[in-house]
C-alpha cells in the first residue's frame, strides 16, 4: 500500500471507493445505534449519581439527542450510495454528538464538580470514531472539528480555562487521542485495502480477477452512450497447453506474467484489463468503436509474436501467439450476452487457424 492511499481517497479506484464507503455505511449504523443505546441508557447511571436538579435537565437532553441520532440509521443506507452521503452522516452525527456535549457541560456551569463521564465524552467520541477505515485527511478534518469544538465550548463555558494551565493540557490530550483515532482509522483502511486487493486481484499477474472485472464492465456499460460505445478484447494464448508441457509449469506461469504485461503496455491506463481464466485476458476499451478496438488487438497481437519470453532457468526462450475476439457494447447490451458474443469471435479467431484477431458486430 502506497503512502498517498493513506492520505486521501482520491488514490484510490472508483471500485474500491465504493467498498470502502459500504463498509464505512456499516459501521457507522452500528456506531449509531450504539450511541442511541448508551446515551439514553446513561439515564440510569445520571439517575443514580446526579443530584436532582441536574439529573432533570440532562435526562431530557439526552433523550433528545437519541430521538436526534436516530434518523441517522436510515440516513447510513443511503451513505453507501456516494461519498456526500457519507460525509453528511459523518458530520451530522459529529454537530448532535458536541452539541450534546456543549449543553451537558453548560448544565454543570453552576460549580458543581462536573462528572468525569462528562469531561470524558469528547475523548470517548475521538476513541469510537477509531473504528471507521477514513484515510488520514479525513481523520484530520474530523479531529480538527473535534478539538475545535471541544475548546470552544471550553471558552464560552469559562474562559478562564484558556488562559491558564488547563489549556496546554486539554490540547495535549485532544492531539494524543486524536493521533490515536487516525492510527487505527489508517490500520483499518489498510487492512480493508489489503483484503480487498486478495480478492479482486489474480496473484500471478496482478491484474484484477474476473469478478471485479465484470463489475467495472457493468459501470462502464451504464455510462456509456449511443454515440459513444466500448469494446470488449477476449484473448486466450495459443497452444498454451503445450508450453506447459514442453517446458513445465513454470514458464507457463512465466509466459503468463509476460503476455499481462505486454497488454498493460500495449493498451495504457485507460483500458480495463483482466485475467479472465487460466490462460485468457480480457481487456475493456470505455469510449472505443469497434474498429479502432481491433486494431488495437491487431498491435497487441503483432507484440505478443513478437517478444519470445525467457526462460529463466535455462538459457532458452519460447514463442508464443494469441487469438482475440472483438465485439462491440453499448448502454443496451446484456453484459452476459456480450461475453458470450466474445467468446464466439475469440471461437471463430481459433479455428480461422489461431494467432489472428476476429471482430464480430
Ligand atoms: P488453444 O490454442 O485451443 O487455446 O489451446 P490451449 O492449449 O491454449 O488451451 P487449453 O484450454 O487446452 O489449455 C489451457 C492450459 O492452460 C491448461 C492449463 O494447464 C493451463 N493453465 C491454466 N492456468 C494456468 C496457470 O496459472 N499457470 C500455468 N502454467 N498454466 C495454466
Ligand atoms: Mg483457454
Ligand atoms: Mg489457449
Amino acid at each position: 500500500m502506497e503512502l498517498k492511499e493513506y492520505w486521501s481517497d482520491s488514490y484510490h479506484s472508483r471500485d474500491f471507493k465504493l467498498t470502502r464507503i459500504g463498509f464505512v455505511a456499516i459501521r457507522f449504523r452500528w456506531l449509531v445505534a450504539l450511541l442511541i443505546i448508551g446515551i439514553a441508557g446513561w439515564i440510569a447511571v445520571d439517575w443514580w449519581v446526579l443530584d436532582p436538579e441536574h439529573f432533570r435537565l440532562l435526562w431530557k437532553v439526552r433523550l433528545i439527542t437519541g430521538v436526534m441520532l436516530t434518523p441517522l440509521l436510515p440516513l447510513s443506507y443511503l451513505c453507501k450510495l456516494n461519498r456526500r452521503w457519507m460525509i453528511l452522516s459523518i458530520y451530522s452525527l459529529l454537530g448532535i454528538l458536541l452539541a450534546f456535549n456543549l449543553v451537558s457541560l453548560w448544565s454543570f456551569r453552576d460549580g458543581v464538580a462536573i462528572p468525569v463521564g462528562y469531561i470524558a465524552f469528547p475523548y470517548f467520541l475521538l476513541a469510537l470514531l477509531g473504528v471507521l477505515p477514513l484515510p488520514i485527511k479525513s481523520g484530520l478534518r474530523v479531529a480538527a472539528v473535534i478539538t475545535l469544538a471541544v475548546l470552544a465550548t471550553d471558552y464560552w463555558l469559562d474562559s478562564r480555562s484558556l488562559t491558564n494551565g488547563d489549556l496546554v493540557d486539554r490540547i495535549w490530550l485532544l492531539l494524543a487521542f486524536s493521533l490515536a483515532m487516525i492510527w487505527v482509522q489508517a490500520g483499518q483502511l489498510r487492512m480493508l485495502l489489503d483484503l480487498y486487493r486478495e480478492s479482486t486481484r489474480d496473484p500471478l499477474t496482478r491484474l484484477m480477477n474476473r469478478r471485479l472485472f465484470v463489475r467495472q464492465l457493468e459501470q462502464v456499460r451504464h455510462h456509456s452512450s449511443p454515440d459513444r460505445p466500448y469494446t470488449l478484447i477476449l484473448l486466450d494464448l495459443d497452444r498454451f497447453k503445450r508450453i506447459n508441457d514442453d517446458q513445465g509449469h513454470l514458464m507457463g506461469d512465466e509466459v503468463l506474467v509476460s503476455v499481462a504485461n505486454t497488454i498493460m503496455d500495449i493498451f495504457g491506463p485507460e483500458a480495463i484489463v483482466a485475467r479472465y481464466g487460466g490462460e485468457e485476458f480480457i481487456v475493456l476499451l470505455p469510449d472505443t468503436p469497434l474498429e479502432q478496438g481491433a486494431r488495437q488487438a491487431e498491435t497487441l497481437r503483432l507484440a505478443v509474436e513478437s517478444q519470445p519470453v525467457e526462460n529463466p532457468l535455462e538459457d532458452s526462450e519460447v514463442s508464443v501467439t494469441v487469438s482475440a475476439g472483438v465485439v462491440e457494447g453499448n448502454q443496451d447490451s446484456i453484459i452476459q450476452e456480450l461475453l458470450r458474443q466474445a467468446d464466439e469471435a475469440l471461437y471463430g479467431a481459433k479455428s480461422r487457424g489461431r494467432n489472428c484477431v476476429m471482430a464480430q458486430r
